[in-house]
């Protein structure tokens, strides 16, 4: 409740902000209805979302442990170094920084710290898998370094390390980038240190979409290959929203100093906390049994469609994700992310290796199964998913049969239920 005088209520739970409160309500509603299969989704524990509620939200704690620029901040260091002490054991490292406010922010600390301005970069393009922190001209990586690309191979549309490794011989860059966000194969961190050794670039793995897969052995780890490994929480980690880098303690002044002051203010110690939670989680055996699951998840579901006459990019997946090109279906990505969405199965469009279409079109689509897994659903469920997902874009034009599989899909979102009991 506001309280009278302008004043606000402190001792009461109540919520008064009704616009807000229906609309948290409603969403809570679209999360446990649909099928979210948005390969960089998932669904956080209750301790988690309850963590990033916490009155922790109100305390700045700009600096590190031990070196703060507020007072009062005994409690903001415990938590922090929990969280960095949770991150180090569960990348296999010596140094972590949890302060980046997200991925893009992690990776501009990384830039900060090892870049100026116009120094060559060398990443994947962002219409073959790459992410637009990575050089998308109106992201600041485009803005101010020199960005080139390296793509996949057309036939094999995988990495071609050969060829990478010419295009560096040839750009000599200051910083290489490995790492994806529509990348469905195993990313050989080995072959891009030779190749960061051969030119003398830095290696910097971004994991924001594997971290989850790479932390419990499901995906080649990049920390003590790569010079910095950055990695967000939300996705595969199943945390907060947030960011993280991880690297050799040698490198700890100058990626404290690029995270702050360099690219941030005041740190959010209830995220901090809250990827405490989410570490702590990741660190169980039950976490390394559900990075499994999402692979052969992943892997049904990908074989499903498979099966059923779609063509998937590079033939299948290794990781928690696959894309399908739509080309010989006359359809886009665009179109068929309205279908599915009208029966209620979140996916997202996505450009494909060497797409014609503009990437607000495209001719593909990525479907992931971290969110499912979360869920509980296997390999069975992944079949029933294939079926409602061909079942639905076969039948765009038929209503009733649309109809039908919309209640499928609820029906088998609701038999694994997320956020029952879940006060708002
Ligand atoms: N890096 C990659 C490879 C990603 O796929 C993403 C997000 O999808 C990010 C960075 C950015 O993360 P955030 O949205 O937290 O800034």
């Amino acid at each position: 409740m506001i309280a009278e005088k302008g004043h606000v209520n402190h001792t009461s739970g109540n919520r008064s902000d009704t616009e807000i409160r229906e609309i948290i309500e409603k969403e809570i509603a679209r999360q446990r209805n649909n099928l979210i299969l948005i390969a960089s989704e998932n669904f956080t524990s209750q301790e988690v979302i309850r963590t990033m509620g916490s009155v922790l939200t109100n305390k700045y704690a700009e600096g590190y442990p031990g070196f703060r620029y507020y007072a009062g901040c005994e409690n903001m260091d415990s938590v922090e170094d929990i969280a960095r002490n949770r991150a180090m054991e569960l990348f296999g490292s010596n140094y972590s920084n949890v302060q980046p406010h997200s991925g893009v922010n992690a990776n501009m600390a990384v830039f900060l710290a090892v870049l100026k301005c116009g120094d060559r970069v060398l990443s994947m393009s962002l219409r073959d898998g790459g992410h637009l922190s990575h050089g998308h001209k109106q992201n600041l990586s485009g803005k101010y370094f020199d960005i080139h690309t390296y793509s996949v191979n057309p036939e094999t549309e995988q990495l071609d390390y050969d060829e990478i490794k010419k295009i560096a011989r040839v750009v000599k860059p200051h910083l290489i980038i490995a790492g994806a966000s529509s990348y469905s194969r195993i990313i050989d961190y080995s072959r891009f240190r030779e190749i960061a050794d051969e030119t003398g670039a830095y290696l910097m793995a971004d994991t924001a979409h594997i971290a989850g897969l790479m932390v419990t052995g499901y995906h080649p780890n990049s920390v003590k290959v790569a010079d910095f490994t950055t990695a967000t929480t939300h996705k595969t980690i199943r945390g907060p929203r947030g960011g993280l880098i991880i690297a050799d303690k040698k490198y700890a002044g100058i990626i404290d100093r690029a995270v702050f002051p360099g690219v941030q203010g005041g740190p959010l110690m209830h995220i901090i906390a809250a990827k405490a939670v989410a570490f702590r989680e990741a660190l169980q055996d039950s976490f390394k049994d559900y990075a499994r699951r999402i692979i052969e998840n992943s892997k049904a579901l990908c074989d499903y469609m498979k099966d059923q006459g779609f063509r998937i990019v590079s033939g299948g997946t290794d990781n928690h994700l696959f894309l399908i090109d739509l080309t010989t279906k006359s359809m886009t990505g665009f179109e068929a992310v309205g279908i599915l969405t009208s029966v209620g199965i979140i996916i997202n469009k996505n450009v494909i290796p060497f797409d014609k279409l503009d990437p607000t079109i495209t001719s593909g689509i990525r479907i992931g199964t971290p969110a499912v897994t979360t869920q509980g659903m296997g390999k069975a469920e992944m079949h029933k998913i294939g079926e409602c997902i061909t079942g639905a874009l076969k039948n765009r034009d038929k209503p009733a049969i649309l109809k039908e599989i919309a209640a499928k899909v609820k029906k088998l979102a609701n038999e694994f239920p997320v956020y029952e009991n879940f006060e708002v």
